[in-house]
C-alpha cells in the first residue's frame, strides 16, 4: 500500500465533488445567455465554489497540510460583488449543503500559502483553462501533492475531456502518486479504473503535439517552426487546460509544447504540478525549453524555468535540441 494512499483517496474524492460545482455553474449561468459577453463572473464563481470545496474536504482529513491556490476570497467582500457570493454559496450549497458562508470564505483563504522546499503542500488550480471553461471546450481541475518540492501525487479533473480518443462521451479523472501507478477513471463513476501509460512513438517526425489555444500562453509561431524542424507534419492539437499533459499521459498526444510569449513570465506552480507529475509517472518526461526539470520548490511560480517541454520520453533531447536550434524563442 502507498505511503500517500489516505492523501489520494481525499484529493480523487474533492477533485470529484469540484468537478460538480464546475459543472453546475457551466450548466446554468454559462449556458444560461443571462449574462454580459465579458462577463467573466460564472469562472469566478465556478473557480471559487470548487477551491471552497476542495480545501475544506482535504483540511478536515489533513489539518496539517497547508496548500497553495490561485484564487483567495479577498475581492469577495468588495459589495460591488454581492450578488456573485450569494449565487457561490447558492452552488456550493447545492453540492454541500454543510457548509457555511463563513466556511466557504475560509476554506478559499486556506490557498494562502507561499510554497517553497519545506514539507509539504497541496497546490490547486480550481478551474486551469478558463478560457476554456467558458467556450465550452477544455479544462481541468489540477490538484497535487507537493513534497520537499517536488510533487509526490497529482489528480486532474477533466470534465469535457473524451473518455477516449473521438467518443462522444466525456468526463475523466487521471491520477497518481509514489507508489500508485497513474490510471484513469470516469469522472462520474469511480472504479471504473484504466491504466494510463505514455505513447511509444519512436521519433519525433511521428509526434502528435499539443499546444495551448491561446497563442498568448503560447506561441504558436514558434512551435509551428520547431515542428517543421522536427520534420512533423501533423496539425497541432490545441486544447486549453492540463488536459494537454492528460493527453501526453494517455498516449494520445506525444509531446506538449509551451513556448514562452514574453521574456520574464514565471509560470505558475498550479498550471503545472498535476500534469508534470501525471506524464512522468506514465512514462514520459517533463522539462522546461532548456532541458532543466521543473523546480517546485521556489514558492508559488516555477521561477528558474524557462516554458515547458513534456513528451512520451522516447524523443525528448531531439525536442530539445530543435528549440535550440531554431532559436525563436
Ligand atoms: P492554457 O490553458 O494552456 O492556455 O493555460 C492556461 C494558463 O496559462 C492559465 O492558468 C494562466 O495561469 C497561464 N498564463 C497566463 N498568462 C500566461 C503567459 N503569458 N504565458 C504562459 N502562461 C500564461
Ligand atoms: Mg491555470
Amino acid at each position: 500500500m502507498s505511503l500517500y494512499q489516505q492523501e489520494l483517496t481525499a484529493a480523487i474524492q474533492a477533485v470529484r465533488k469540484a468537478a460538480r460545482v464546475t459543472a453546475a455553474v457551466r450548466r446554468e449561468l454559462v449556458a444560461g445567455h443571462s449574462l454580459e459577453k465579458n462577463d467573466r463572473s460564472p469562472v469566478t464563481i465556478a473557480d471559487y465554489g470548487a477551491q471552497a470545496l476542495i480545501f475544506h474536504d482535504l483540511h478536515a482529513v489533513h489539518p496539517d497540510i497547508p496548500a497553495v491556490g490561485e484564487e483567495d476570497a479577498g475581492s469577495l467582500n468588495d459589495p460591488d460583488h454581492a450578488e456573485m457570493r450569494q449565487h457561490l454559496l447558492r452552488f456550493v450549497e447545492q453540492i454541500d449543503s454543510g457548509l457555511s458562508e463563513d466556511e466557504v470564505i475560509t476554506a478559499i483563504n486556506r490557498g494562502n500559502h507561499s510554497g517553497g522546499a519545506e514539507d509539504r503542500f497541496w497546490s490547486l488550480d480550481p478551474i486551469d483553462g478558463t478560457k476554456g471553461f467558458l467556450r465550452d471546450e477544455q479544462y481541468a481541475i489540477a490538484l497535487a501533492l507537493i513534497e520537499n518540492g517536488k510533487p509526490v501525487l497529482g489528480v486532474l479533473g477533466c470534465p469535457s475531456l473524451p473518455v477516449s480518443a473521438g467518443s462522444q462521451s466525456t468526463g475523466c479523472l487521471f491520477a497518481a502518486a509514489e507508489g500508485v501507478a497513474p490510471f484513469a477513471e470516469l469522472l462520474s463513476e469511480p472504479d471504473t479504473s484504466q491504466p494510463v501509460q505514455t505513447s511509444a512513438t519512436a521519433s519525433a517526425d511521428q509526434a502528435v503535439f499539443c499546444e495551448s489555444v491561446e497563442s498568448g500562453h503560447s506561441s504558436h509561431s514558434a512551435s509551428a517552426d520547431i515542428i517543421q524542424a522536427l520534420g512533423t507534419t501533423s496539425e497541432p492539437l490545441r486544447m486549453d487546460s492540463q488536459c494537454k499533459y492528460a493527453a501526453v499521459a494517455r498516449g494520445e498526444a506525444d509531446l506538449y509544447l509551451r513556448l514562452p510569449t514574453r521574456p520574464g513570465y514565471e509560470e505558475k506552480i498550479w498550471d503545472h504540478a498535476a500534469g508534470a507529475y501525471l506524464v512522468g509517472a506514465a512514462g514520459g518526461t517533463v522539462t522546461d525549453i532548456e532541458g532543466r526539470p521543473l523546480d517546485f520548490s521556489l514558492g508559488r511560480t516555477l521561477k528558474n524555468n524557462c516554458g515547458i517541454v513534456a513528451s512520451n520520453g522516447k524523443f525528448h533531447s531531439a525536442v530539445l535540441d530543435a528549440i535550440q536550434s531554431t532559436g525563436n524563442v
